[in-house]
């Protein structure tokens, strides 16, 4: 009953049930076309159903600001005062008018104003202010003519010929950056060190941020075991769960990492109870056509409904995606990533970083793609049908008008972590592409 309601969700378009999970539906479902989705067709149906996960908008706590990088506002951060909060010097100098300034006549001293003080008595005609960077300009002065562009002769200041200063040169006028009460960063603009300099200058010694998403991690394997146990014959360390552990905070998650689960179904059904409290679920294996491969059923016990089971990417073409039922509250997506660690990483960075980051209400989130000039490809040869995602190096050059190049790291399959290691993006290599030509202009990748 359950397999079948999670199959009468899952679109005919999307769906391509495993061998093990054929046995169990009705011959309906498997007479039904079941073509994986291109990339582009995951890619959009993710970003659909991300933007409707985060409809609720996640809950909030209050920070302090030091506290902040890495977070995402849930508060708008607004100026408290006109910025700058006066017309404030951008040069060590001397505040004058600019006309007066450019007929190169002398202009009497009248004084001395340095950052801190506050702002001189307006400026008399004919006449400037020594004043050094940061200093408030005083009234009546409309520039600052640089100390090196002047000579001081007994008292009197002139600007040296043939230099002619504007007005407005060499100074912020009060409210030019913002005026007090404007917004200066919405809710959900994701916090550095910029912002946190910007929320600093106008006060906020601490800020009401979104509550980080809990993403539940479950490595599945009979062959894992911890990184400080030693292999037996046959098995390997699992070293999926801290790398999306790793990925997972990087992209604003808290994450959430489960004992490894065995491949069976008990141990899978414990497994996926004890997750299905968290507010995103990665599985990493069990999802490929082995006999052992059995996430989806255990998935489908649940009562999962499955958005789509096979995407037309290597590496990560058996990906999973869907969402869980709750009774109580949201429904609760999951990623069944291909075990493999690349592709688990592709996977992740391409799909389920999407859904994290709007369920962390950040409003930009999403993967990077850049362009860059193939230097470098160990592997020419497309594979049509299937949009690919290569472990490669992108060197980003300081020669002015050179674009970033991007060499492919070789590599032997997307088990390869040396290769993955080495890398700094992914080559993507389109499903159509003939093949790749080194010197053209092709998309990459970022982490
Ligand atoms: P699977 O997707 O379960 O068929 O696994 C594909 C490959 O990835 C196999 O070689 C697994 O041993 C390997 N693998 C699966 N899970 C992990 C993990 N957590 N850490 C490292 N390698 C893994
Ligand atoms: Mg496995």
């Amino acid at each position: 009953m359950e397999i079948r309601k999670a199959f009468a969700s899952a679109g005919a378009f999307s769906f391509s049930p495993r061998p093990q999970l054929r046995a169990a539906l009705p011959s309906t479902i498997l007479s039904m076309p079941s073509p994986l989705l291109s990339f582009d067709e995951a890619f959009a149906l993710v970003a659909q159903c991300a933007s409707r996960l985060a409809a609720n908008g996640p809950a909030s706590e209050r920070i302090d600001l030091g506290q902040a990088a890495g977070r995402v506002l849930a508060q708008p951060i607004c100026a408290d005062s006109d910025q700058p909060p006066f017309a404030r010097s951008t040069r060590d100098g001397f505040a004058c008018r600019a006309l007066e300034a450019s007929a190169h006549n002398f202009l009497a001293l009248t004084g001395s104003v340095r950052a801190g003080d506050a702002p001189a008595k307006p400026l008399a005609a004919g006449s400037a202010c020594e004043i050094m960077t940061g200093a408030p300009v005083p009234d009546g002065a409309d520039a600052v003519a640089m100390v090196e562009h002047v000579e001081v002769v007994g008292g009197r200041v002139r600007l040296l010929k043939p230099r002619k200063l504007v007005g407005g040169e060499n100074l912020v006028a009060r409210g030019a950056q913002a005026k007090a009460g404007d917004e200066l960063l919405p809710a959900g603009t994701s916090i550095g060190a910029a912002q946190i300099a910007l929320a600093a200058s106008c006060g906020y010694a601490s800020v009401e941020v979104f509550v980080r998403p809990r993403v539940a991690i479950l490595t599945t394997g009979d062959e894992l075991v911890p990184v400080d146990a030693a292999p037996g014959p046959g098995q390997i360390r699992n070293s999926n769960a801290p790398m999306l552990a790793a990925m997972v905070a990087a992209a604003g998650g808290d994450p959430w990492v489960l004992p490894a689960a065995a491949d069976n179904a008990a141990a899978l059904d414990v497994a996926l109870t004890r997750a299905a409290s968290a507010d995103l679920l990665l599985i990493s294996g069990g999802v490929s056509a082995g006999k052992f491969d059995l996430v989806e059923p255990a998935l489908a016990r649940i009562g999962a409904q499955f958005h789509f089971t096979g995407v037309r990417i290597q590496p990560g073409k058996p990906l999973v995606f869907g969402e869980l039922p709750r009774p109580d509250g949201p429904s609760l997506p999951f990623f069944g990533l291909p075990g493999n660690p690349i592709s688990s990483a592709v996977t992740f960075l391409l799909f389920a970083a999407q859904v994290l980051g709007a369920l962390s209400g950040n409003r930009a989130s999403g993967p990077r793609f850049a362009l860059a000039q193939l230097a470098k490809t160990t592997d020419r040869k497309t594979k049509p049908g299937l949009t690919r995602f290569l472990p490669a190096c992108c060197t980003f050059s300081s020669v002015d008008g050179q674009p970033p190049t991007v060499a492919q790291v070789p590599w032997h399959g997307s088990g390869d972590l040396g290769a993955f290691a080495q890398s700094n993006c992914f080559l993507v290599i389109p499903e159509h592409a003939a093949h790749l030509e080194e010197g053209e202009i092709v998309r990459i990748l970022l982490p």
